[in-house]
């Protein structure tokens, strides 16, 4: 078992702190332990911060570009490692974990390359002896509160252009992941990102996210996690005022039309339906299907969802690693009971394991008053509904409180175009189960979130924008 330490100012720190264990969610042995943070360490990580940011916004976008390259860099060499770590620490099968490796860098490299494009604007003025410019600069010190279900990239889709804008971080990764945090912030130091950049605090969620949001110098605040914590967090950077980016729940809607290619629609469900055991906020959480096409859409996915192999994410061959914890288990093992109360007809369901790993499981005759119709699964359940209409198909996938991501499969383009224009959804995939890239906006509609983290998009919301006037 290893010891792992925060990372404040560029020193190993809380050695003297309680510790917090980190289980490895296969067979629940206590691979590591982390310090216990709390108010204290979170304001001394906000101190480092707030100095180290007098001296890297005034890096030049050159100078900050390269540092950031280097951290890419050296993060490719060591991205076996970290899938490794995440593996353990987050039961995602290797294969996935080096695949958001991957993701996870194309932030840093993306980003690398935007902080040279933070472009200021001159406006013609109304007079003659005016000049109107607008200054684009970095609002500040950042506060960073990640989930467990991307351990490095949701890291990396706010620090990296965090980072490329000037601005500097205190980091909270979630208590179940803290180690791939660690080990990326270890990575930017050995890069040249200069102490107090980059701080990393474990420990105690409500207490350092308390200490953050009183802090007037955190001017921005970016949480991915539970809508439950993110209003929480919203009404606390009230009293500071401060900017928030919220990437919260979602319920994603799949809409399969008659007209769909039934091989990419059924390829389209599993690729978002059962990465990452279907923990993604952009996972589909419930699918309608044409009537006249379900039963032939049904048999392909059954026939596909088998070949599934849930197990050891370090085992050759695994597709779905185990579930976070016992209370996921719990809440998916409901959202299946509930559907089958209420009249929902388990067309297929793998042989349960023990522990936390948990078998795909594909329902059909479901209707809107299920659970998992309406509220995020966070599991490998499949719910299958039918639809007769296009306009009832797009009523009912817009009837959520969530707006984050939607498919739809349809051959038809026109039919297709009109269909995303309806949908009420930050992101949608037509035809295309797999839409999330670095260099898109990502972000949802309604109570899914606030704001957008990648692409252009995502850099603006780590940017103060100030209008000059200037008489000559
Ligand atoms: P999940 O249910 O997916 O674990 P959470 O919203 O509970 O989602 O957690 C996401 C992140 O928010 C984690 O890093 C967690 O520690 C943190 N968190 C949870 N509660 C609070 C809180 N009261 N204040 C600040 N951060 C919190």
């Amino acid at each position: 078992m290893q010891t792992y330490y925060m990372k404040i100012n560029g020193q190993d720190s809380g050695h003297d702190l309680p510790t917090l264990e980190v289980n490895n969610p296969a067979n629940m042995e206590v691979i590591a332990t982390v310090p216990k943070g709390g108010k204290t360490e979170a304001k001394q990580a906000v101190d480092a911060a707030s100095d180290a940011f007098k001296n890297w916004s005034q890096f030049s976008a050159y100078e900050r570009s390269e540092v950031i390259r280097t951290w890419f860099n050296l993060i490719h060499e060591h991205r076996e490692e970290l899938a490794q770590t995440m593996t353990l620490e987050q039961g995602k099968p290797l294969k996935e974990s080096l695949g958001e490796m991957n993701y996870a860098n194309g932030f840093i490299s993306w980003y690398a390359e935007e902080a040279k494009r933070v472009y200021g604007e001159q406006i013609p003025a109304t007079q003659r002896d005016k000049r109107l410019f607008v200054h684009k600069q970095p609002v500040g010190v950042v506060a960073v509160i990640t989930p467990w279900n991307f351990p490095a990239a949701m890291i990396t889709r706010k620090v990296a252009p965090a980072l490329a804008s000037g601005c500097t971080v205190v980091i909270k990764p979630a208590e179940q992941t803290p180690i791939t945090a660690i080990k990326l912030a270890a990575l930017a130091e050995e890069a040249g990102v200069p102490k107090g950049v980059i701080n990393v605090v474990t420990g105690d969620p409500k207490a350092i996210g308390e200490a953050w949001l009183e802090d007037d110098r955190v001017r921005k605040l970016t949480f991915t996690g539970s809508t439950e914590v993110g209003k929480l967090l919203m009404k606390g950077s009230a009293d500071t005022v401060k900017k928030i980016s919220l990437e919260l729940g979602g319920h994603a809607p799949v809409i399969v039309m008659d007209d769909a290619d039934l091989e990419k629609a059924v390829a389209g469900v599993i690729d978002a339906k059962f990465r990452n055991a279907g923990q993604t906020c952009v996972c589909s959480n419930r699918i309608y299907v044409h009537e006249s096409i379900v039963e032939s859409f049904t048999d392909r996915l059954v026939e596909e969802v088998k070949k599934l192999k849930v197990g050891d994410g370090l085992t050759e061959g695994t597709d779905l690693g185990p579930l976070i914890d016992e209370k996921a288990v719990a809440k998916v093992q409901r959202h299946v009971d509930d559907a089958a109360e209420k009249g929902g007809q388990i067309v297929y369901q793998g042989s349960q394991q023990e522990g936390l790993f948990y078998e795909p499981v594909v329902i059909t005759n479901t209707n809107d008053e299920m659970i998992c119709m309406k509220e995020e699964t966070f599991g490998p359940v499949v719910p299958i509904a039918t639809f007769k209409t296009e306009e009832k198909a797009i009523e009912r996938a817009n009837d959520s409180i969530y707006g984050l991501a939607a498919y739809c499969f349809t051959e038809n383009l026109t039919r297709g175009i009109k269909i995303i224009e309806q949908l009420e959804y930050g992101i949608v995939g037509l035809n295309d189960g797999l839409p999330s890239t670095p260099q898109a906006p990502f972000g949802g509609f309604k109570q899914s979130g606030l704001g957008r983290e990648g692409g252009h998009h995502g850099m603006d919301e780590y940017l103060e924008t100030k209008y000059v006037s200037v008489r000559l």
